[in-house]
């Protein structure tokens, strides 16, 4: 059934005071499922108001306060589990069974361990040159922020900013893209259950135009931005001098080294691709297999392939549901098509999946003979797609490796801990995982990219989220 979805601004939930509203269709139906208001200055206004009350009124409070807040998220959430996930499911179009419900369970880890952390974030007290004089840092909350956030997690992502900035006594407002704001709003009911202050968690879904306001207005501190690096780069010229915490697209290569263990690699990497269909910063976006070990590689890939299953993501059997929108297939269509041209061979998939009651349904892709200067090897496919290149060897390997600006997240399989550890210490990402998929993540795992590529600074610890203030203490002479 169709809904009226409201805004949660202020503690409040609202129509809102602009004039037009965003319909969403479900990418698994087809079908109209809400509609949801769009927000005006005046709205954003208001949030920001009751964000800067909230935050004042928090600062204020223990951390031990916070991390009872936070920890009564928690216990709320796990009622709401299997409700939110069939959301999620339906506006987004991942598969309710193998991925809908840990997405929304992971969630509110966000909130244990910000609960954890919170309490053992402590100050120092610093040595000084004088006597009489006393000097230590306290952690402040930084004040307001603009999380905004985008579609492939349009939960989950939130919850990294939500989770640590309400611990340490920020305010936020969240942007999720129009398209996928249900799951996330109806979450909304248990932050307002849990207590939490009016205002301290605004939720306003909006297209860009609504980010954009948030960035530049002067209320707002900091932002905590997870999306494109095109967009990544526009708000960072726009938002001054404000804090920021930006996570940003990935084109993260995975190495098929001489000596690894090829079954488990091809896995990984098919897992890598169709996991979310493939719409995941940390996605196997590039296959980079030592020439030695191609064929080998290639036949256990299709051996893993045979195990997609695309569907309705209702189907407990089904592991891969439709894309999320359109331009995110027509990105697929025309980097597969640009590979072909450049004579890579689509070896299974290539194109949209007949049968189904969108358009959206990708057919999984193993592309081989993929040239280094595809788009499919130079860009973010984000679709369910191994592309795979070849190296000639290891220095080689690093070399293709490398030549991309978007350095995330890299995966290498080899059985050898030295070779291990000589592509650790040569490739250019955030992390580097070693026998596993690019597609491997824990909750409190440190995040983000590496200086020198587009991909931005992510988050590395709860401190991120406050400013370290120090007190200086002039004490009376005797
Ligand atoms: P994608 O290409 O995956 O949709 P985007 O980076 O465009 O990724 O979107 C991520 C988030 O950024 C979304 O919430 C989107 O609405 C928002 N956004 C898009 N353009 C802007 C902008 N100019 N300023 C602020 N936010 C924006």
């Amino acid at each position: 059934m169709m809904q009226d979805l409201k805004l949660f601004i202020a503690g409040e939930w609202t129509e809102g005071t602009g004039d037009d509203q965003y319909a969403v269709r479900s990418p698994v139906t087809g079908e109209h499922i809400y509609n949801v208001p769009k927000a005006s200055a005046a709205d954003i206004d208001r949030a920001v108001t009751a964000a800067r009350e909230a935050t004042e009124e928090m600062r204020h409070w223990t951390a031990f306060e916070r991390a009872d807040l936070c920890l009564r998220i928690y216990d709320l959430w796990q009622e709401k589990v299997e409700e939110v996930a069939r959301i999620l499911t339906l506006e987004q179009g991942k598969p309710y069974a193998a991925e809908s419900i840990d997405d929304i369970e992971e969630s509110a880890d966000y909130f244990q361990i910000a609960a954890e952390d919170v309490k053992r974030l402590s100050g120092e007290f610093i040595p000084t040159t004088e006597r009489n004089r006393r000097m230590f840092t306290v952690h402040r909350p930084v004040g307001v922020w603009a999380a905004i956030t985008p579609w492939n997690f349009p939960v989950m992502i939130p919850m990294e900013y939500v989770g640590p900035g309400l611990a340490t006594g920020n305010a936020l407002i969240v942007k999720p893209p129009e398209f996928t704001c249900w799951a996330l709003l109806e979450m909304a009911k248990v932050f307002e259950e849990a207590g939490v202050p009016k205002g301290a968690i605004s939720i306003i879904p909006g297209a860009g135009g609504i980010g954009e306001a948030m960035v530049t207005h002067p209320g707002v501190d900091a932002i905590g931005f997870t999306g494109s690096s095109a967009t990544g780069a526009r708000i960072v010229s726009q938002m001054g001098l404000k804090r920021s915490i930006m996570e940003m697209s990935g084109n993260g290569p995975t190495i098929v080294t001489s000596d690894a263990d090829i079954r488990k690699a091809a896995e990984a990497a098919v897992y890598g691709a169709y996991y979310n269909a493939g719409q995941v910063c940390v996605a196997t976006e590039r296959l980079i297999v030592l020439d030695e070990v191609h064929d080998e590689f290639v036949e256990a890939t299709m051996k893993a392939a045979a195990d997609v299953r695309l569907g309705d993501p209702f189907d407990d059997d089904v592991n891969m549901g439709p894309l999320n929108n359109e331009a995110t297939a027509k990105k697929m269509d025309s980097h597969i098509a640009d590979a072909a041209e450049r004579g890579a061979e689509v070896l299974v998939g290539g194109k949209r999946a007949s049968g189904h009651p969108t358009d959206l349904y990708y057919e999984f892709t193993v592309v081989d003979n993929v040239p280094e200067d595809s788009l499919i090897s130079r860009e973010e496919s984000f679709g369910p797609v191994v592309p795979i290149l070849t190296a000639r060897d290891d220095e080689d390997a690093v070399g293709v490796a490398n030549r991309t600006r978007l350095g995330l997240q890299a995966a290498v399989f080899t059985n050898d801990l030295t070779k291990a550890f000589y592509y650790a210490d040569r490739i250019r990402s955030g992390t580097v995982i070693v026998n596993d998929s690019t597609d491997t993540w824990e909750t409190f795992q440190p995040f983000g990219g590496a200086a020198g590529t587009d991909t931005g600074w992510g988050r590395q610890r709860i401190d991120e989220f406050t400013d370290l203030q120090t007190i200086v203490f002039s004490l009376r002479e005797k």
